[in-house]
């Protein structure tokens, strides 16, 4: 099970499990064992592991054509932006094979709409303390987390981090040179941290005032896991950008940014471009994701479902002594601990169920959205448990 030597680098601290096979909310190992999966590949499986419908799109692309390039028309690109455009605020679509490049490609529209369409040659852009936007040179940048940071040096210029839900201190970061403030609806990677309604208001406020482009990192919170399609949606707001990638084609790597029509006007010909972005089999990975989580309304399966796992974590682990504060939005949910939770999760994984931290401190549950309450009931149960535990053996 564990790797001895490996010729892999070691960027990763795996869990010292290797799963082998999936369907649905199920996981089993290469021992045979069942798990019950709550981490859906990290907001990725949001409609359980080898769905059906997704599989069937991808088999028939299969057949027909892998990749031709964006030098030609691709018809499914077309398609899938007339789905995303249809149901979001958003006017434009790019599509790119990551979270960290749709960020990328936010990063850089926000410059060059600044820099070539207002002219105003602004180029800085706030984002939070905490915040988690990727992992390539301008996306580490932007988080606001040291430890992802360090060792990078020099990191690219323009980044300036405010406190996260400090709704008085924001306008301060602003300058003349701002051009974006960008942030997570909840803070995920940064520990299950719900943006405040009267913080979010105040940041659109400020970018109406301020002449700036709102970004919204929908990554984890998109695809209908907070209960909306995409979590902005709670808050009554417009974002100029959004980025999605995670769960938008069920596993198939992918990646795009939205924005408003007034956007297109800085992506001309040439300005921006990728390879693999928009490839026939991604789209048809992604249309189907994306059908099926809007033609089964499975943002409001998992408002429901949130809200259910909320209340019975809250009613098992209420008066816990270690349990702070359970939160979240939909089915993204931290159980935050008053210390570290990696002896806690190893427990809660050897008795079959998988979750993972968000910060050291925090258990985090991101189950699919067709998960049934049946299964919830019974990783609730075992989280519980094993908390119970904990407390007798101190
Ligand atoms: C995962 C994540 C990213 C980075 O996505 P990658 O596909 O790993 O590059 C960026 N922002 C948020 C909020 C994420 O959760």
């Amino acid at each position: 099970m564990e790797q001895q030597s490996s010729s892999l680098f070691p960027t990763y601290a795996r869990y010292p499990i290797t799963i082998v096979k999936g369907k649905g909310s199920r996981l089993w190992d290469d021992t045979g064992k069942e798990y019950l999966d709550l981490m859906s590949g990290l907001a990725v499986t949001s409609l359980g592991h080898c769905p059906e419908a997704v599989k069937q799109a991808l088999v028939a692309q299969l057949d027909e054509l892998w990749h031709v390039s964006n030098l030609f028309h691709i018809p499914n690109q077309e398609k899938l932006a007339g789905l995303l455009t249809a149901n979001s605020c958003a006017d434009r679509v790019f599509f790119c094979n990551s979270g960290a490049e749709a960020n990328e490609a936010a990063i850089k529209a926000a410059r060059r709409y600044h820099q070539k369409v207002l002219n105003t040659g602004r180029y800085e852009i706030i984002t939070f303390q905490q915040s988690f936007h990727g992992r390539t040179l301008a996306t580490l940048t932007a988080t606001g987390q040291a430890k992802v940071q360090e060792g990078f040096l020099p990191l690219p210029e323009g980044f300036v981090y405010a406190p996260f839900n400090d709704a008085e201190a924001l306008e301060g970061y602003i300058t003349d040179k701002t051009c974006a403030i960008m942030l997570e609806m909840v803070q995920a990677e940064g520990g299950v941290i719900v943006a405040d309604p009267a913080f979010v208001q105040e940041v659109k406020r400020l970018c109406e005032k301020h002449n700036l482009l709102l970004i919204v990192d929908e990554i984890q919170t998109g695809m209908g896991r907070t209960g909306k399609l995409f979590a902005h949606e709670h808050y009554g707001i417009e974002p100029d950008i959004f980025t999605v990638a995670k769960a938008i084609a069920s596993g198939f790597p992918m990646g795009a940014m939205l924005g408003k029509e007034k956007l297109a006007e800085a992506f001309t010909a040439g300005s921006h471009g990728s390879t693999f972005g928009g490839t026939p089999i991604a789209m048809a990975a992604a249309i189907a994701t994306v059908e099926t989580i809007v033609g089964d309304k499975l943002a409001d399966r998992a408002e429901e479902l949130g809200r259910y796992v909320t209340e019975q974590l809250r009613e098992k682990l209420g008066g816990h002594p270690l349990v702070n504060e359970v939160r979240g939005k939909g089915l993204i949910i931290g159980i935050g601990c008053k210390e570290p939770v990696a002896d806690l999760i190893a427990a809660i994984h050897a008795r079959g169920v998988l979750v993972v931290t968000a910060g050291p401190n925090v258990i985090r549950l991101l189950p699919s959205l067709l998960v049934t309450k049946e299964e919830l009931d019974h990783g609730i149960e075992v989280i519980a448990q094993v908390l119970a535990e904990r407390t007798a053996a101190v």
